[in-house]
């Protein structure tokens, strides 16, 4: 007996966690003789913490991969960092500041040591923190993705879809920060609904006949008055009659005095303001659009910071975009041209990472065309080739690839993959504008020959290296070119991909575009099959506290998960997210839940406890590793029939992806059936007079089931089950649990009837038991039952039971009676319809007993009457399933006979 009195998870986890690393239990190998299954962890930025979302995430791949490594897959969880662009960089940004640098003052190079000094002693935190949460990661195959293998994965694409055309650069309005200042993808905007105004500006039209007048004004109407000082054109629709006469006018632009043109497209909705707008090229996306077709200068009037650059009359000149805009209604009131001001709800976008107010911003920056990229990525989610769990994110997907737009992957960023392009400085010849594309730095210009070049200063959006994760973490692409691709053949794709569905369109979409786009070249077939990144996607659940909110640190209502494993275990705060991950609902979270997973914890102990002080007594029959079937009675029939249901309905839950159910699969058959009723049964007969060979055969046939169950519980709570299963048995060397097979179904023992017997039996303990609370009979005081059958049942088929019914119920003697006489001074209760009387004469007073049969009455006229108004209703008779109807009028008839023999009853103790 070397089990602990309370069970204490520190140490054990610990333990354990450092003797599975030691001996590189988590590492898989390429293995013909297995089936791979192969799951990429969604790496966290290398700046992170684990907080809860990371504690959900990463405990259902966990459970995953350790359920596939028991069935024998050869199971391989990769996992890994990102470097994370903004984010880290504005970590180490904002440890310079303290002492008194900036980046600019370091230099680029000095300032990308910096960061990865910073990322040697500070990063990845949260690696460690994953292994305190038990994740079986290959730690062996722990990639970064900017680790020199991962950064030529990025050259290659780069360059490949560069040559095919499928990146290009070119002037875009994007969204900029005006923090940050960098361009953000349209993905990384957030909009919200806020208050501002819509102003009405007078522009004058000129008169053509006379050098300094004016005929009229242009009213336009605009939300961001500032940028008139960019404007090029005045726009109106060309079916708009009331301006019709004034296309092809030129007019004055206000504050600037730029000679401005009227001009027709098709863009201008007629409807909004006056149905005339403003045309700023540089500064709005449909604007550019119009600016193109008409052939207009794009004048851009903000620096990187959103001040007003020289492109402006002087007095606007430095000034920050906000201030420039009262400065501008200030002069336009002054001239008398404001005409004027409406309240007004717009969306706004800001920045997902600083929340500043984007500012659309015309520069040049990088593109992948997305069109042909999204074509087969649909196709393969639509068809089902890639299975979205739960499938209502099928639609969102849909949505986005049919309206998806080029992505700008261009970052005015230091930290991360710097764009593989240069440019040639001499410009001795015309071709020498053209960017040269590189897997690595060229040393001439392929057109004048000299070497006087210059690397892009942009870096990459972190996701475009992210999307190669699933092929990137296994060295694509030397080993495709070497011809050593064995890892990427054997694990690629991946079968899993378990991902919060915030980031569906940054790394889900992306990583399905480019992985169809390249795997042939390394899987060298074209079948979709092959080429996806993963089979299945797992979206999951938001983590929400009590009251609905989403978790977060400004609110102060995210729980310290490290805490949490302190107090509880990290095998109970495992068990317990799951246990609270409905598939696709939200889980409301609160540390207390966490009770859930201790409690079920040390019930497993104290039952492994219990078994093994007996086995320590009585001893056990040697085991050939199947369930011992000698000796069976019915508790052991039973037992290992609601086993193999158990395994089966696990199993299928498994498979469906719904892992909540799993976790309360599991936790019914332990905490239930196994703990509160098998190890209950069993002591009549390991405490009675059987013989020694049952004994043992009855205490083998128990450890057997507990260690199967351990099993079945083990990718949930890896530790406990580890430091059980060690103790329970003698096991060899290196042997663990984490390899253990899970027991195969045996179909033969899974028995219905036996199943209903068993209830038959828990239900006469559950009412005696109920009959001795409610009438205060002490525990310690024995009773006997009187028992009046139905013809349904034998005497034969309870007298059975009595060894039960003694032990769990100390009922010490059953009689029978078959007289319609009710017997005299008795409590009593109808199982099954079958009648029960215990006599308690001497041992309560009557009227209780009286109050207590008027309450269950009460309950039973209750419930009788909600069925008969549901059948009484026609509505439900025609709508619901024949079958339920049926089930509903039986129903009705068992509760009519129980309360007719409770009505009896109560009449007897009158
Ligand atoms: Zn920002
Ligand atoms: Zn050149």
């Amino acid at each position: 007996m070397s089990l602990a009195k309370v069970y204490s998870p520190k140490n054990v986890e610990q333990k354990w966690y450092k003797y599975w690393e030691d001996h590189n239990l988590f590492h898989a190998n390429v293995n013909p003789k297995k089936t791979p299954y192969a799951v990429v962890i969604p790496p966290p930025n290398v700046t992170g913490v684990l907080h809860m979302g990371h504690i959900l995430n990463n405990t259902v791949q966990d459970v995953f991969i350790r359920h596939k490594r028991m069935m024998g897959f050869e199971a391989c969880w990769i996992p890994g960092t990102d470097h994370a662009g903004i984010a880290t960089q504005n970590v180490v940004e904002r440890a310079l500041i303290k002492e008194g640098k900036t980046r600019h003052s370091l230099g680029r190079e000095k300032f990308i040591d910096r960061v990865w000094e910073w990322k040697k002693q500070y990063g990845g935190v949260i690696i460690q923190q994953l292994r305190t949460l038990g994740c079986s990661c290959d730690w062996q195959r722990e990639k970064f993705t900017m680790d020199e293998s991962l950064s030529n994965a990025v050259k290659e694409v780069f360059v490949r879809l560069f040559e095919e055309g499928l990146i290009y650069r070119g002037k875009y309005v994007v969204n900029w920060c005006p923090k940050d200042h960098t361009a953000i993808s349209d993905d990384e905007v957030e909009y919200a609904e806020q208050q501002g105004k819509l102003y009405y500006i007078n522009y004058p039209i000129d008169d053509e006949t006379e050098s300094e007048g004016y005929i009229g004004y242009a009213t336009i109407a605009t939300t961001r008055p500032e940028t008139m000082l960019g404007d090029v054109a005045i726009a109106v629709h060309p079916d708009d009659k009331r301006y019709k006469h004034l296309v092809g006018r030129m007019a004055t632009l206000p504050l600037v005095g730029r000679e401005i043109e009227v001009i027709a497209d098709g863009f201008v909705d007629p409807s909004f303001g006056t149905g005339m707008i403003k045309v700023t090229p540089a500064h709005d996306p449909n604007d550019y659009l119009i600016g193109q077709r008409h052939n207009l200068p794009q004048i851009n009037i903000f620096d990187v910071s959103a001040k007003l650059n020289e492109s402006v009359p002087e007095q606007y000149r430095g000034m920050d975009r906000y201030d420039a805009r009262k400065r501008v209604i200030q002069d336009l009131t002054s001239q008398g041209l404001l005409v004027k001001v409406e309240e007004r709800v717009s969306s706004v976008g800001r920045c997902y990472r600083c929340h500043t107010i984007i500012e659309p911003y015309l520069s040049d920056q990088w593109f992948v065309k997305m069109k042909p990229l999204a074509g087969p990525a649909l196709t393969e989610v639509l068809n089902g080739t890639i299975t979205f769990f739960p499938d209502r994110w099928v639609k969102v997907y849909e949505h986005w690839m049919n309206n998806i737009r080029d992505w700008c992957i261009s970052r005015q960023l230091w930290w991360g993959h710097r764009i593989p392009v240069w440019y040639c400085e001499e410009h001795r010849m015309p071709e020498c504008v053209q960017p040269i594309v590189r897997r690595t730095p060229p040393e001439h210009c392929p057109h004048c020959g000299s070497s006087n070049l210059r690397q892009d200063e942009d870096v990459l959006d972190t996701w475009f290296s992210s999307q190669l994760w699933p092929f990137s973490v296994h060295n694509w692409p030397e080993h495709e070119q070497y011809g050593t691709a064995a890892d990427l053949k054997y694990f690629y794709p991946t079968e899993t991909l378990v991902t919060a569905p915030e980031i569906i369109f940054f790394w889900v979409a992306r990583m399905i575009m480019i992985g169809l786009k390249f795997a042939p070249s390394f899987t060298g077939t074209n079948d979709p099959q092959r080429n996806i990144p993963f089979r299945n996607v797992y979206f999951t659940s938001i983590v929400r506290d009590d009251e609905g909110r989403k978790m977060s640190k400004s609110l102060g209502n995210s729980p310290e998960p490290l805490d949490l494993i302190a107090e509880y275990g990290a095998d109970a705060v495992r068990f317990t997210i799951v246990y609270l991950a409905p598939l696709g609902q939200d889980i409301l979270y609160s540390n207390e839940k966490n009770e859930i997973g201790r409690n079920f914890a040390n019930k497993i102990w104290n039952a492994g406890r219990f078994l093994l002080m007996n086995r320590d007594t009585i001893g056990e029959v040697a085991t050939t590793g199947d369930f011992n079937l000698d000796h069976l009675d019915l508790a052991d029939r039973w037992i290992l029939s609601r086993f193999y249901s158990t395994a089966m309905e696990l199993e299928s839950a498994m498979e469906q992806f719904e892992i909540n159910k799993v976790s309360k699969t599991i936790y019914d058959f332990f905490w239930h059936d196994y703990c509160d009723w098998y190890l209950e049964l069993i002591k009549s007969r390991l405490y009675g007079d059987e013989p020694r060979a049952v004994k043992k055969a009855v205490m083998s046939r128990a450890i057997d089931v507990y260690d199967a169950a351990l099993r079945l519980l083990h990718p949930l709570m890896p530790f406990i089950t580890e430091e059980l299963w060690q103790n329970i048995r003698s096991r060899r060397p290196l042997e663990t649990i984490m390899h253990a097979s899970l027991v195969p179904v045996d179909h033969e023992l899974v028995d219905k009837r036996v199943e209903d017997e068993m209830a038959f039996v828990q239900k006469m303990v559950d009412a005696i038991r109920n009959i001795r609370g409610e009438m205060g009979i002490p525990p310690s005081k024995d009773l006997s039952a009187i028992v009046r059958l139905t013809p349904r049942r034998t005497i034969e088929s309870v007298k059975r039971y009595e060894g039960y019914l003694q032990r769990l119920a100390r009922v010490t003697s059953v009689s029978f009676i078959e007289e319609d006489v009710r017997p005299k001074y008795c409590a009593s209760a109808v199982v099954d319809g079958e009648e029960f009387f215990v006599p308690f004469e001497g041992l309560i007073d009557i009227d209780l007993e009286r109050k207590r049969l008027r309450k269950e009455i009460d309950r039973i006229t209750d419930i009788v009457a909600s069925i008969r108004t549901k059948l009484g209703n026609a509505n439900f008779l025609q709508k619901a399933p024949k079958d339920v109807v049926t089930k509903e009028r039986e129903k009705l008839e068992n509760f009519e006979n129980t309360l007719e023999k409770l009505e009896n009853n109560y009449q007897a103790l009158e």
